[in-house]
């Protein structure tokens, strides 16, 4: 049978503030001896208070604004109460009824607005860990991490528009330089809520799923231990299938949260749902109502950067790139910023050359995409290195690109030109005379060249003569050779055509 997916995403975010969330330890949770990284309020001892980290609250604010929320400007705390020994407190600082932000959304794709419900902060827990002796032991040195958790609308319709979100999301949040956002380290967690439901059983009602007529709704699965988005895909994809196997034999699906299980490829029930959690929320009583002044949320406005779908409409719209090129050179926040600084050289170069050269505009776009796509990114993945650390200039990546546009070098001799920038830095015109790389168009001397190449190649000249044009390529490689890589390849044909045709003059053929 068919049914309708749905899936909600919660993600937990680890924030890289100096400080934790309520005292001033160090936020560093890894690298540090066991409980080296602790102190008497985030151990949670008795008569000791906790304050409110600035900066983990100016966080909260601009992701809110950047996923177009609305901001509680009168915001509080909470306590979250429940046993667990990582948690030393015995509750956790929350919050519940008035979260920081509510009500926005993220755009996945194109224009696809996947609703958000609430961003709230929080404090991390410390962590266990179990050795071989069958000892648990604990470590409070994450406990009182600044936490974000961010709630979407069970909205999405499949595994891999889940996925599309958490990669949007991960990256905002680096766009942000809020969270460095690894998710196999635990900086950033997804969980999916995951649900099928009949078709045409079931409606949204003030962003809830509820039952139409006399259907009763099937009860939603919890996926947790999700630490990369193949894991995220794989783990719902399992869930629609093993829920969607039972729903057909008339099972019933139970509430629980299941673990995947990234060896077997399995998701294993954890623990039964069969009533909601009670947490006995309260409001938190060491820290005030927090109220955030205009002024606050303007200046954090003022900080608030492009995002990256904006980034990618704009490159389309303004350079003329398509939508997949647009993605690759955003997926960073840096290179996009690198590659953008290219695009308005190259773009004030083009405005230079005049008319001619402006018709041309969106194919030189596309050679500078190239570029940096491939023989950019490949020097950079190589050496595992991030644009940050790249000697050359935009301004001198974009000289190059002109270089090539304008016929002064071909390929083969850029690629030698850009391994030089990468290596020692440098202005590649410079690069092109020292190297004396600069194409030949002198068509005498070319001419001269494609003449004896002919010549010392009498069989293939026949060949290729009597219409084997496939020998292109192999007089080509040879006329390069000969000029020591200065000929510019796209001449060659034609030189050849030409010394054909008063070879066949001379034999008399037509
Ligand atoms: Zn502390």
């Amino acid at each position: 049978m068919d049914y309708d997916v749905i899936i909600g995403l919660e993600i937990h975010t680890e924030l890289k503030t100096k400080s934790k969330m309520f005292c001033s330890c160090a936020n560093l949770a890894d690298g540090a001896a066991p409980n080296t990284n602790v102190c008497p309020i985030c151990l949670g001892h008795p008569g000791t208070l906790p304050a409110v980290n600035e900066q983990a609250l100016k966080d909260g604010l601009l992701l809110g604004l950047a996923l177009n929320c609305k901001i509680n400007q009168v915001t509080k705390f909470d306590r979250k109460n429940y046993f667990y020994p990582d948690l030393p407190k015995g509750y956790q600082i929350s919050q519940y009824d008035l979260p920081i932000a509510y009500g926005g959304y993220l755009t996945v794709g194109a224009k696809r607005d996947i609703g958000i419900i609430r961003i709230h902060l929080e404090e991390d827990t410390g962590k266990l860990v179990h050795d071989k002796a069958g000892h648990s032991l604990v470590d409070f040195n994450r406990a009182g991490t600044p936490l974000i958790e961010m709630v979407t609308e069970p909205v999405i319709a499949s595994a891999a528009e889940a996925k599309k979100f958490c990669q949007r999301f991960q990256q905002i949040l680096r766009y942000l330089h809020i969270s460095d956002a690894n998710m196999e380290k635990g900086q950033m967690r997804c969980e999916a809520n995951v649900s099928l439901q009949a078709k045409d059983g079931w409606e949204y009602v003030d962003k809830q799923i509820k039952p139409l007529g006399r259907n009763e709704l099937n009860n939603k699965v919890e996926v947790k231990n999700i630490n990369s988005f193949r894991s995220l895909e794989k783990a719902i994809n399992y869930e629609i299938e093993r829920q969607s196997a039972m729903l057909d034999k008339k099972e019933a699906i139970p509430a629980e949260t299941r673990g995947w299980n990234d060896t077997t490829n399995k998701t294993v029930s954890q623990r039964l749902k069969e009533t909601a959690a009670d947490y006995r929320y309260f409001p938190e009583p060491d820290i005030p109502p927090l109220i955030i002044s205009q002024a606050l949320l303007d200046s954090v406005a003022a900080v608030a950067t492009e995002m990256p779908q904006a980034k990618v409409e704009r490159l389309m719209q303004e350079y003329g790139l398509n939508e997949y090129d647009a993605e690759q050179l955003t997926a960073d926040k840096a290179l996009s910023a690198y590659a953008e600084e290219v695009f308005s050289e190259l773009k004030a170069w083009i405005e230079a050359q005049g008319d001619d050269w402006q018709r041309q505009e969106h194919k030189l776009m596309k050679l500078a995409v190239n570029w940096l796509e491939s023989e950019l990114l490949k020097h950079l993945n190589l050496n595992r290195q991030t644009i940050k650390d790249i000697k050359i200039t935009p301004e001198n990546f974009a000289e190059l690109i002109s270089l090539l546009a304008a016929g002064k070098i071909n390929s083969s001799a850029g690629q030698i030109i850009l391994n030089q920038m990468y290596q020692i830095g440098g202005d590649p015109s410079d690069i092109m005379a020292k190297l004396n790389l600069e194409q030949s168009d002198n068509a005498d001397e070319l001419e001269k060249i494609v003449a004896q190449v002919l010549a010392d190649n009498p069989d293939q000249a026949e060949a290729y003569r009597a219409g084997k044009t496939a020998l292109l390529k192999f007089f080509v490689g040879k006329i390069m050779a000969a000029s020591e890589g200065k000929a510019n390849p796209q001449l060659i044909p034609e030189l050849i055509d030409k010394i054909n045709k008063s070879l066949n003059k001379k034999y008399g053929k037509k």
